[in-house]
């Protein structure tokens, strides 16, 4: 498939407003890629040419990109981020200059879909100390040939940031409407194989081929999230349930194959290297092929310490061995999703969890099961009193469902007001905060959008305030006037005293008094609250 039409289409979409005209478009055109092509059509049209799970990533930033842009339209760097200023979007900018560009070259070149899509692939190997300039030449050789509409796209897909709004809810639907196929077919497999790419080319293959979709080792799927709630509502809708401590650590995926066991984020990174201790402990706790799903604690005197202590394990790359010394982690397993070549996400929890107090001889977490509230409280009051952040609520029948947020977890915790929102912006500082930011702009979640809640500039110290600075700046995507506009990358935890309906911001929710509590570093932006969250919890407190 050339690229050109793939650009074109990717324009064609962005000029549509309606979720249904889009999924149409976007069938017909799924319908008519090549199956060689089709992994690579579906991954690039949601933005990201790598399937989550794997440890491929571009990690090009906006100054990479302004210098390549710079080079090949002939201009100065500061010129260029002029134009994005005014522009507002990095890929229309560069699709202006590249059509102004004063030496054009007759895109002597017809750029594949395969071929921009290998020059990806060499961005992400690029390694070393020379691997800057190894991304700089792939990027100004994909810019050199490529047409005004096609080097729009590319930016998108190199900067992550695609602005078509098509998200994977759309390419689910589209890929069920043009193989003919259930979409909730389509979204099982997707959640199993963690990679859009596979899963159409698994519809293509027809709807058997889709249901027997299985899962792999060392390709991570998303973790299950939990929603808020109450003891009270969840015992009377759902009757007796499995109750956990909740601990307040950091999430980990564990994946075993005979000997070889590797460990991984909440964002799916791998961690292995860091964590030799907690992967030895659990690689001696069993001799099954599987994979878990659990929270590792610090712990001091037995009681849990602060899961700031905990990231400092996981983002360790040198001196491990001394951090393992300083910091002792305990793996906490509360899921099994796969034993010796069977897959039991779809197996209902308690199944799963009998399967993994069988097959694992320690640190399962302990659970209690029950539909008495006063015992339900009390295990919670215990949780607290042991230093954990509060408990778990599990339906006995749900199912594992990778990187849903639904009804089946709920998480009690006694502080319930704050909200995980994505950094998107900033203004300047004023006074003696006039070289840093003083207060950021947090969006929530909505579809595939971010759309912007609140203010904040409360509960940041002048120390905070310069790291944020350091860890932002080069993320500027573009000005105006005081206000500067990020790639989004950053998730705030923000407290709050109350949601109110407000005409001033676009989503119609603000928050009263939002202060920054802390920085949520272990998660991605895909894990933030959505705006949805934030009108339920408007409602629960209205008809509380
Ligand atoms: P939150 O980050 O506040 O949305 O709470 C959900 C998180 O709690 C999960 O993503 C896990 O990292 C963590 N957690 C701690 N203990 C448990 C548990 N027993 N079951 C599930 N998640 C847990």
């Amino acid at each position: 498939m050339k690229f050109l039409i793939f650009a074109e289409l990717c324009n064609r979409i962005e000029s549509i407003k309606g979720r249904l005209d889009t999924i149409e478009i976007l069938s017909g055109a799924i319908k008519d890629v090549d199956l060689e092509d089709l992994a690579i059509f579906v991954r690039l049209i949601l933005g990201k040419p790598f399937p989550d799970w794997s440890p491929m990533k571009l990690g090009i930033g906006p100054n990479l990109l302004y210098e390549s842009i710079a080079y090949v339209t002939g201009k100065n760097r500061d010129g260029v981020i002029k134009r994005l200023n005014s522009v507002g979007d990095l890929g229309k900018a560069v699709e202006e200059m590249l059509a102004n560009k004063s030496q054009t070259s007759f895109f002597a070149e017809e750029l594949t879909l395969t071929e921009v899509y290998a020059a990806f692939e060499a961005i992400s190997r690029a390694e070393g100390g020379k691997s800057q300039k190894e991304r700089l030449r792939i990027i100004h050789r994909l810019f050199s040939v490529a047409s005004p509409i096609e080097g729009h796209y590319i930016t998108g897909i190199l900067l992550d940031d695609m602005r078509i709004g098509v998200g994977e809810g759309n390419v689910r639907d589209a890929v069920a409407k043009a193989f003919g196929v259930d979409s909730s077919l389509v979204e099982h497999a997707q959640q199993v194989l963690n990679d859009m790419g596979e899963v159409a080319v698994l519809a293509l293959l027809g709807q058997e081929a889709l249901s027997q979709v299985k899962m792999q080792i060392f390709h991570p799927v998303r973790m299950m999230l939990a929603r808020q709630g109450t003891i009270s509502q969840v015992i009377s809708d759902s009757g007796a349930i499995a109750v956990e401590y909740k601990y307040d650590g950091a999430r980990f995926q564990f994946h075993k194959k005979g000997g070889d066991a590797r460990m991984y984020s909440r964002r799916l990174e791998e961690v292995t290297d860091a964590l030799p201790d907690v992967v030895s402990m659990l690689l001696g706790a069993t001799d099954h092929d599987l994979i878990l799903d659990g929270e590792v604690i610090a712990v001091k005197d037995d009681r849990p310490m602060p899961f700031q202590t905990v990231l400092k394990r996981f983002r360790r790359k040198h001196g491990v061995a001394d951090a393992v010394d300083a910091i002792t982690l305990v793996p906490n397993v509360f899921d099994i999703l796969y034993l010796d070549g069977e897959m039991l996400l779809d197996r209902p929890f308690s199944e799963r969890r009998e399967i993994l107090t069988r097959v694992l001889q320690m640190y399962a977490t302990p659970q209690l099961v029950s539909d008495d509230p006063a015992a339900i409280e009390a295990y919670y009051q215990h949780a607290l009193d042991d230093g954990h952040e509060g408990v778990m609520l599990k339906l006995l029948g749900s199912r594992y469902t990778p990187g849903m947020r639904g009804k089946d977890w709920v998480k009690i915790k006694p502080e319930v007001d704050t909200l995980d929102l994505v950094v998107v912006g900033a203004e300047w500082g004023e006074g003696k905060r006039a070289h840093v930011y003083g207060s950021f702009l947090v969006a929530a979640r909505q579809d595939d959008r971010l759309v912007p809640v609140s203010r904040v500039a409360t509960g940041l110290s002048d120390d905070q305030l310069t790291r944020l600075y350091e860890t932002l700046k080069d993320t500027i995507m573009h000005t105006e006037e005081k206000m500067v506009y990020f790639e989004p990358a950053l998730v705030f935890e923000i407290g709050y005293s109350e949601i109110q309906q407000s005409p001033n911001y676009e989503g119609g929710f603000a928050l009263r008094f939002p202060r920054f509590v802390q920085v949520r570093d272990d998660k991605d932006i895909r894990e933030a609250n959505t705006l949805e969250d934030i009108r339920e919890r408007y409602e629960m407190i209205q008809t509380r």
